[in-house]
This record gives structure tokens, C-alpha cells and sequence, in this order.
């Protein structure tokens, strides 16, 4: 194997794509480490794949931010109906 092929290679090992879990975690402000988060803006910039996978990753963090709204707001009327009953039948 020659030289021009090995340092092509390693270029393209480093290469990797942001996987969705750490797309994720980037729209959920889970990545607070600059050494993470840096590499990670500035691969999402360069990559029109992982750009296109950064908005879908957006798209569904939103979309379980709401469902979540939705449901803790679900859990306390049922909490507030369910403590009702139980003060009545005292
Ligand atoms: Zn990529």
C-alpha cells in the first residue's frame, strides 16, 4: 500500500457522521462539553447529510418536548380528579 492511500484512508476514518442519539442530545442541550459540542456544530455545517439529519433530529425533539408538555399536563388533571375522589369518600 503506498503512501497517498494510507493518508487517504485516514482522512476518510475521520470522517464519521454524528449519529442521530448525539444529534439528539445536541437539541436537547444534553452536550454541555466544548470538546463534544465544537466538533459537532462544525461537522453539521460541513455535512449537508448530517445538516438534513440535524433538522430531523430538531423536528423530534420538539415534537417530544410538546407530547411531554401534553402529558404532565394529562398526569396532573388525572392526579387532581383521581385526589378528588379519594377526599370525597372520606
Ligand atoms: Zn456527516
Amino acid at each position: 500500500m503506498n503512501e497517498t492511500a494510507t493518508l487517504y484512508n485516514h482522512d476518510f476514518m475521520n470522517w464519521e457522521h454524528i449519529s442521530d442519539l448525539d444529534l439528539e442530545r445536541y437539541y436537547l442541550g444534553m452536550v454541555k462539553d466544548k470538546h463534544e459540542l465544537a466538533p459537532l456544530e462544525e461537522h453539521t455545517l460541513a455535512c449537508p447529510s448530517c445538516a438534513g439529519r440535524a433538522e430531523d433530529a430538531q423536528d423530534y425533539v420538539d415534537t417530544m418536548r410538546i407530547a411531554a408538555i401534553l402529558f404532565s399536563e394529562r398526569e396532573r388533571y388525572m392526579g387532581r380528579r383521581l385526589r378528588g375522589k379519594g377526599r370525597s369518600r372520606r
